[in-house]
């Protein structure tokens, strides 16, 4: 195989530029022309990973196969890529320094003062790597989370201009985004930040081959012309990437505006063919072109914050797109519903979805919820802690255990329904230690789910501490509520249905991290065709 070659992803000028879907939308176009491409994410905070953070302060925590639990943009590249990302993918200061420390520790560095350069950098530019020496990629694209100028992105920089030597220069492509802004009162788009913000590269010893330039309005030949001139790229590399509708624009988007071709050009790499994007414009005409629209209640308690729930609202875009539906989907605190204002707050839905989550507020909202929707018969999806809750219903409501509860929640219930693993009981450490990533689950002949899914054997995503509680296994499928999906190797309830029910399934699991724009997880398909046909009833 040829040498792997490096693309590089920096921002200038602001955060919340797209750089995830701008290296996406890349690989994307690179994938399509034939080339096997990863994306790696290099995040600069000090936790070890994101899982410990609340989602207010980082989005969704996106869990990979191999138990990863990693930056949001990792889904993205998944979606646009449908090739599973690891461990390997993201990385933060915190684990860089964590094995640096380590290294220290067991004396690797002979006596040496530990420094950021070239201690810390060796290490950051070791995980650059890592993918790429893995023989498996022709191309592996690095995105530098944070903003050229930050103090902690320092080391990250550095890094890369230093691998720039290591490897040749040839053989790598630094992409920098940055903001044109548009000055209503000047009547003019403004080039000078993008400038500035070329400038601290190069402070730092790094000249962007290529710039992507977010805008609101077009940038015509004068202003191109005017970056290349003072950012000493060449016209041709200076990108424009307006504000579209939907991020699965973007591909199509920087193909017209050549980014690819800029890219392999720069890597002396050929443009091979055309690019296969068939499928990918299929998706996106039925995406614009929907025949009917669908409502859908999302019941969390982050619903302020859409990042949270990052990768259910993708799944339901793809669910949508598949069924040719417009999937609207309406936010619902679930602190502000009860027993007097359930049915207001639920009405004109056709399915509502109960989120995954963690801890106690808003709990008792999710379960009201559940209630109101078995009752009723309104198609119902929960995911993880969606799924506990409406066990919790169950055994409230149905099974008459009116203390049931969550031993997260309630640690002295009568009916700990949902209990936290024996594996988990004596963990003293929070990070890293859920049951996290892929575990098989076998499903039953003729459930719901068999039928959704076409097979009885599937792999899905974990990330949890709290399981079914068996001792309860017997009564509940007496009741009504089947449990149709089981962990084969150490009997965990994965699945919940109750047949008698238009729709109501349940999985402990998180399907919305298979989603993908080539494969719509079979779940969110299908839980859209059913709140389809509840609407046309
Ligand atoms: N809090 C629950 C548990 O830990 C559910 C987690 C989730 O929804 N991801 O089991």
């Amino acid at each position: 195989m040829s040498k792997t070659k490096y693309v590089f992803v920096t921002g200038g000028v602001t955060s919340s530029l797209g750089k995830g879907i701008i290296a996406a939308s890349l690989a994307k176009l690179l994938q399509a022309r034939g080339y096997s491409v990863t994306i790696q994410k290099f995040d600069p905070y000090i936790n070890v990973d994101p899982g410990t953070m609340n989602p207010y302060e980082h989005g969704e925590c996106y869990v990979t196969d191999d138990g990863a639990e990693t930056d949001l943009d990792l889904g993205h590249y998944e979606r646009f890529l449908n090739v599973p990302t690891s461990q390997a993918n993201n990385v933060t200061t915190g684990r860089i320094y964590q094995t640096v420390i380590d290294n220290e520790r067991t004396g690797k560095y002979l006596g040496k003062t530990v420094q950021v350069i070239p201690h810390i950098t060796d290490e950051i530019k070791r995980r650059m790597r890592l993918l790429g020496d893995s023989g498996e990629y022709d191309i592996v694209i690095t995105e530098l989370g944070g903003t050229v100028g930050d103090i902690e992105s320092l080391p990250y920089v550095e890094s890369l201009r230093q691998l720039r030597w290591d490897l040749g220069v040839d053989d790598t492509c630094v992409i920098h985004l940055t903001l044109i802004p548009y000055l209503r009162a000047a009547g003019e788009l403004k080039t000078k930040p993008t400038q500035h913000s070329v400038k601290g590269m190069l402070e730092l010893g790094v000249q962007p081959d290529i710039l992507v330039c977010r805008t609101e309005r077009k940038l015509n030949q004068d202003i191109r012309r005017k970056i290349a001139l003072f950012c000493n790229v060449k016209q041709n590399a200076v990108i424009e990437s307006m504000d579209v509708d939907t991020i699965y624009e973007v591909p199509l988007v920087m193909l017209k505006e050549k980014l690819d071709r800029v890219t392999l050009s720069r890597l002396k790499l050929s443009a091979k063919k055309d690019p296969e994007l068939t499928r990918w414009k299929d998706f996106l005409f039925k995406l614009s072109h929907p025949k009917g629209e669908v409502n859908i209640g999302l019941i969390g308690k982050y619903v302020e914050l859409p990042d949270a729930y990052k990768s259910i609202n993708e799944a339901f875009i793809h669910g949508g797109a598949m069924n040719e539906c417009k999937v609207n989907i309406h936010s619902i605190h679930s602190e502000g519903i009860d027993g007097t204002n359930v049915a207001e707050k639920l009405k004109n839905l056709d399915g509502v979805l109960v989120a995954p989550g963690f801890g106690d507020r808003g709990i008792e909202g999710k379960i009201e919820t559940i209630r109101y929707i078995r009752e009723n018969n309104i198609p119902f999806f929960g995911i993880c802690l969606g799924m506990q809750c409406a066990v919790i219903e169950f055994a409230r409501n149905v099974a008459g255990h009116k203390d049931a509860h969550s031993t997260e929640m309630n640690v002295r219930t009568k009916n700990p329904v949902i209990d936290l693993m024996e594996s988990q009981k004596k963990l003293k450490k929070m990070g890293g230690t859920m049951r996290l990533g892929a575990y098989k689950c076998s499903i039953q002949k003729g459930t719901l789910a068999s039928k959704i899914y076409g097979k009885t054997s599937i792999s899905e995503r974990h990330r949890h501490r709290y399981e079914f509680n068996n001792k309860y296994m017997a009564e509940f499928e007496k009741g009504g509520m089947k449990m149709t999906g089981i962990n084969p190797e150490n009997n965990l309830v994965e699945i919940v249905e109750i047949p008698e029910h238009r729709f109501f399934i349940g999985v402990q699991f998180h399907p919305e991290l298979k989603s993908t724009v080539a494969n719509p997880h079979p779940l969110f398909v299908r839980f859209v065709r059913a709140a389809m046909e509840y609407n046309q009833r």
